[in-house]
């Protein structure tokens, strides 16, 4: 049986592992100053500093290649959306069809990582919109979804991030976002409840209506107490 832990973003979280308050990713002034060439080249050297310092043989034929292929997987693949140039191309299209109801992307894959133990978020999210006169290529959502997640994250702030992205691209507020993940920081250490997975929720616009609301989470069959 999966028990889920639904957070809700009304709630003042007090547990250190999720205390996110704002939607914007914390970043620094300068996060760009330096280009992505020089990133790789700085983490490497720190990821061979930590090895290291944890007693680990470098010169092992095994390991000796691991900080330039961790120092490129942050850069160029798992924190590929902290840096805004990597982001999605969204153009809209007119809704020629006249489709009036929701729209619901199911199952999108979410590869994301904790921002507090960089450990991966691995799960779903489920996102609908009902247009205000555009529409968005269905892929352009899982892209989205996508960037949004290749940075260290807190669920709730990457739920919030998928929402606003979508509602400033269609120009409505009529979006939504469920987001079902397991959290290895959670499965895998600490606590180690393999079984748990975390529910985070964002309803805009029309979706706070109880019949739409119903009516996404009917498609998606979530099963949790909203
Ligand atoms: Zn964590």
């Amino acid at each position: 049986m999966k028990i889920k832990k639904f957070i809700s973003k009304e709630l003042s979280i007090s547990d250190d592992d999720h205390c996110s308050s704002s939607s914007k990713t914390p970043l620094k002034k300068n996060a760009f100053k330096i280009s992505d060439i020089e990133k790789i080249k700085l983490i490497e050297t720190k990821i061979r500093d930590i090895l290291d310092i944890l007693g680990m043989d470098l010169k092992d034929e095994s390991i000796s290649g691991t900080p330039k292929r961790v120092a490129r997987m942050f850069i160029n693949e798992i924190f590929s959306g902290i840096n805004p140039i990597n982001k999605p191309n969204t153009s809209t299209f007119n809704n020629n069809y006249k489709y009036g109801e929701m729209l619901v992307e199911k199952n999108i894959t979410v590869n994301s990582t904790c921002e507090h133990h960089l450990l991966p978020i691995v799960g779903i999210a489920h996102v609908a919109y009902i247009s205000n006169g555009k529409v968005v290529g269905l892929s352009k959502i899982n892209r989205i979804v996508d960037y949004y997640s290749k940075r260290p994250q807190v669920q709730e702030r990457l739920t919030l991030q998928i929402v606003q992205e979508l509602q400033n691209i269609l120009k409505t507020k009529d979006v939504a976002c469920v987001i079902d993940a397991k959290h290895l920081c959670v499965n895998s250490r600490g606590i180690r409840d393999a079984q748990s997975s975390t529910v985070t929720s964002e309803f805009g616009g029309k979706f706070k209506e109880k019949e739409i609301k119903k009516e996404f989470l009917d498609y998606i069959k979530l099963e949790a107490n909203f």
